[in-house]
């Protein structure tokens, strides 16, 4: 097979497709110029709406105007029939955007990965149909907000061109890997000159290949450092990723799996009620904490933080015969302490707190899965609380850190 074509929506210019791919086995085309390799913007598809294209005209000629996108040249023409047969229809063009558009109407949800990565294969479909990189995507959330990183112009409500949303979903993946497929796509973005700041961010797509870079560093010095805080030899980090969790000595079987689960539930507990809650305390001493609270929203949103807080405490009084005595803080829940967290935090280790809460959401979920299934999933279950371990290993170091800041 030839790899240089001329576009297969007809506009006349030769091109080849290079295939990116991203470590989830997820793969975009990009298609590029034969004459200078830039991305090609092609004139025949749409940018911002699907009608851009006009249906007027005959069907199937290579006069201008027609219904079928293939090149007015007639000598054009017979090359392109040759390469692609069948030129696309306007009509299923301007369907094809239409529908893309659709599949970004209120969507929620997209903090988790599960989420994300439903979102983000269905987008990689859509630009293997029809691989164009310089379109509109308009992001709607639908009861609730859209993730702080992706909203751009209000909080149910983002704009951004394909590779610009692929990359800022592979950034909150997070990990070496979903930081370097996040470059992938930044730099993407940056040859199509498309936009001048990546999300809401302040940043250039240069600034964010060069942050991306320096997050892939800094992960890779994480990895460095051992459970008990040491720093570890540099190259034995590999080993650091294979190793197995302490309880285990063997190939996890049920009752391990089982153990393992309960022990992390409780490190959990104890890491969001003395690591992350006093973090907070230090952060707002006093009424400082309750000046913080007034402006926050609780998810999903309606009330402050602290009308939350006076709720529960109502709530307390009512229902309790012993009067506990604490801090607002501790009427609130690790959801509303990662609000808290946000502003205060480098993004990615935000994310690793909402990853330790969602482990902790799934522990509490009683697990009906048939015995078989379970036994499948028990090497994923070890390494799910591998990594949740490493996290919070991470963010206590960090919590450090800032203290001492
Ligand atoms: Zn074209």
């Amino acid at each position: 097979m030839k790899d240089i074509l001329q576009c297969q929506f007809g506009c006349g210019k030769r091109i080849r497709h290079e295939t990116v791919e991203f470590s989830d086995g997820l793969k975009i085309r990009v298609p590029r110029e034969e004459v200078d390799n830039s991305i090609h913007d092609c004139p025949n598809l749409p940018n911002i709406d699907p009608h851009e294209l006009e249906l007027d005209g005959e069907d199937g000629s290579w006069r201008p105007n027609t219904k079928a996108l293939a090149p007015t040249e007639k000598e054009d023409y017979d090359e392109f029939v040759e390469e692609q047969g069948d030129a696309w229809q306007k009509e299923s063009i301007i369907k094809h955007f239409e529908d893309l558009n659709e599949d970004f109407l209120a969507i929620d949800g997209l903090e988790f990965k599960n989420i994300r990565h439903s979102v983000k294969k269905n987008l990689v479909k859509q630009l293997d149909k029809i691989p164009q990189f310089f379109y509109t995507i308009n992001l709607w959330g639908g009861d609730e907000d859209l993730p702080a990183c992706l909203q751009t112009d209000a909080k149910g409500y983002g704009q951004f061109i394909p590779a610009e949303l692929l990359g800022l979903f592979y950034q909150m993946d997070g990990g070496i890997e979903g930081l370097e497929d996040a470059k992938k796509c930044y730099k993407i973005l940056k040859e199509t000159g498309w936009i001048k700041i990546v999300g809401k961010e302040n940043q250039t797509p240069s600034q964010k290949i060069e942050e991306m870079d320096e997050w892939i560093e800094d992960a890779k010095q994480e990895l460095l450092i051992d459970s008990d805080g040491s720093l570890m030899e540099p190259g034995t980090y590999h080993e650091v990723a294979l190793r197995k969790p302490d309880v285990l000595e063997t190939k996890p079987d049920d009752e391990n799996v089982k153990i393992d689960n309960q022990k992390l539930r409780e490190e959990i507990d104890q890491f969001e009620e003395e690591d992350l809650h006093n973090f907070i305390l230090y952060k707002f001493p006093g009424t400082k904490l309750i000046e913080k609270l007034k402006t926050l929203e609780a998810f999903p949103k309606k009330t402050t933080l602290y009308e939350k807080y006076e709720e529960m405490l109502k709530t307390e009084k009512e229902k309790s015969v012993l009067e506990k005595q604490g801090t607002p803080l501790s009427y609130l829940d690790f959801g509303d302490k990662n609000t808290i967290m946000r502003q205060m935090i480098k993004i990615s280790y935000w994310y690793m707190l909402t990853n330790i809460k969602t482990r902790r959401n799934d522990l509490d979920h009683a697990d009906d899965t048939p015995k078989e299934l379970k036994k499948a999933r028990q090497d994923d279950e070890i390494t799910l609380n591998r990594k949740t371990r490493d996290e919070i290993h991470l963010v206590k170091n960090e919590f450090e850190r800032l203290k001492n800041k």
